[in-house]
């Protein structure tokens, strides 16, 4: 788990979704009240398998040599809520904190949101860091909603997956449709998609495309 997190990393890099060291990806550890989480203010390239931290589900360092991401406490309280969560990650990448910023949900407006997040994807309470009021605002939003994806108001992306990876993917495609739907704004009204085409695409995504692993 410590090498599939900090692997994971250099994804966020790579769709560029971060500067600095502004996000972070965590990995449940399968069968442990554990995650792995990315060591605070250490930059994406010099993040190792080694430097990892590990921490327990109320945001402890249980093995590391640096202190934890400033979001652990967010991350931890989500796992402990949220026992069918694998992974989880934090971005504040552009277009999709620009809607946060607006505090406006993304609308449905087109297939590949109805697939990957069926339906729109929500805004979470503004919340500040430091205590458990950003973890609450991530679960209140995704609890009993399909997509994976919250943008927590005036700040940016959480995301949330059965793995770490499936939490990735949902912040990349989350900020590309929300890069998508604001272009298409610039131009005009983005049409709706009617709910129960989203209900088939979604249905359709989540259990028929792809190789029919396990998901
Ligand atoms: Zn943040």
């Amino acid at each position: 788990m410590r090498a599939t997190v900090a692997g994971l990393h250099a994804e966020l890099v790579h769709y560029g979704l971060v500067v600095w060291t502004a996000g972070n990806v965590s990995g449940r550890v399968p069968g442990e009240d554990l995650f792995v989480i990315k060591p605070s203010g250490v930059s994406y390239d010099e993040l190792t398998p080694e430097n990892m931290v590990v921490c327990d589900l109320d945001g402890n360092l249980v093995e590391g040599a640096h202190a934890p991401s400033s979001d652990t406490a967010a991350h931890a309280y989500v796992y402990r809520e949220m026992p069918e969560v694998g992974g989880v990650v934090h971005t504040h990448s552009t277009y999709a904190s620009a809607w946060a910023a607006r505090g406006e949900p993304i609308p449905c407006v087109l297939t590949a949101m109805a697939d990957e997040f069926g339906g729109e994807i929500p805004v979470g309470p503004f919340a500040l860091i430091g205590d458990d009021s950003i973890g609450q605002g991530v679960v209140e939003t995704l609890k009993g909603h399909r997509s994976p994806a919250v943008l927590m108001q005036n700040h940016g992306v959480f995301t949330i997956g059965k793995d770490p990876k499936a939490a990735v993917k949902a912040a990349v495609m989350c900020e590309d449709v929300a890069r998508t739907v604001h272009v298409s704004r610039q131009l005009g009204t983005p049409l709706p998609i009617g709910s129960a085409h989203i209900d088939r695409l979604y249905d359709r995504y989540q259990n028929v495309y792809g190789q029919r692993s396990p998901r």
